[in-house]
């Protein structure tokens, strides 16, 4: 059962949780989990959620270093038409990022490090991006074939950008232009030190940018492994706790209730319509798929009361003072 006497330390705000007088709430979790954290408490001061008890090392190691998270067990070329839904909110977020970098307007050439890249999506919309040159792309990914998978992808279809697949952040070399950290820190029990280092693989005038579910717990059964669960406040609040400033924090998507397959709002109409279409992706033309997901999902639908927080933020100390 869970300890009491263990006390959590906010990792946004530092406000050292205090045990059962906490405002908390079940972990949303399905139940054939055998480690699943059993609670959510929020910070006070901050309001930032914390899965308690947190998972171990150990437990985080085989969750996402054995190759388990996606359960690829072959390579394979990465495409649209395979995963629309994936395809389509990286595309979203793509054009969130490069509406930024335009209005910045000073440069025309860019390196991109995605951490947690998945299949990749985000640097393939970045490749395709007319307004700018992606240069260099390197890709995080702890499972293996996916790994194999993403270099697969780019030697085929992105052979003009410098393209790296690595296990970890601490092999590649240099610093880059755009950092994307996408569905990542809601993972870590506290994501101050990988912020820190992600921070440091910044160019002084880069920009990172974090994607997050807002308050998942609110509309799904199930969140595992998710840990923390943010709002725009203590997002912002995380940033400055590691020398960042926010630039843009905004809210995409649908409203939690009616954002997914599983969830309540969905209509049964619409339910069955996504079943189909999710189904038939193989012999229907990619640029269909995704733009229905698009819709399906709200990707690029800017929406203050969404389920994705995104942001962009900089080195406080690499801003010139206004
Ligand atoms: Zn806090």
């Amino acid at each position: 059962m869970i300890n009491e006497t263990m006390l959590l330390t906010c990792p946004a705000c530092a406000w050292e949780f205090e045990g059962a007088s906490d405002e908390t709430i079940s972990y949303p979790c399905d139940e054939s989990l055998d480690a699943c954290p059993q609670e959510i408490r929020f910070c006070q001061q901050c309001g930032l959620g914390v899965a308690y008890p947190l998972l171990s090392d150990e437990q985080l190691e085989k969750l996402y270093q054995k190759g388990q998270y996606w359960q690829d067990s072959e390579t394979k070329i990465l495409t649209a038409r395979e995963y629309p839904g994936r395809c389509a909110v990286a595309q979203a977020q793509w054009k969130f990022i490069s509406i930024y970098l335009n209005n910045q307007g000073n440069k025309k050439e860019i390196s991109v490090l995605d951490v947690g890249a998945g299949q990749g999506f985000l640097g393939m919309a970045a490749a395709k991006d007319k307004q700018l040159r992606l240069e260099r792309y390197c890709a995080v990914e702890a499972d293996p074939y996916l790994r194999g998978s993403l270099i697969k992808t780019w030697e085929k279809s992105f052979s003009y950008v410098r393209f790296e697949a690595s296990e970890s952040v601490s092999t590649l070399e240099g610093t880059f232009d755009v950092v994307i950290l996408s569905h990542i820190i809601e993972h870590l029990p506290d994501p101050k030190m990988f912020l820190k280092e992600v921070v440091g693989r910044l160019n002084p005038d880069g920009v990172l940018f974090v994607d997050v579910p807002y308050q998942d717990y609110r509309f799904k059964s199930n969140v595992f492994p998710h840990l923390l669960f943010f709002n725009e406040e203590n997002l912002r609040k995380l940033f400055k706790a590691v020398g960042l400033r926010a630039e843009v924090v905004e809210r995409f998507g649908k409203d939690g209730a009616k954002a997914f397959i599983n969830s309540k709002g969905t209509s049964p109409k619409e339910k069955l319509i996504v079943r189909i279409v999710y189904k038939l992706r193989k012999w229907l033309p990619a640029s269909f798929s995704v733009w229905f997901f698009d819709r399906h999902l709200g990707a690029s639908f800017r929406n203050p009361q969404g389920i994705w927080i995104r942001a962009l933020a900089k080195r406080s100390e690499g801003r010139k003072s206004l």
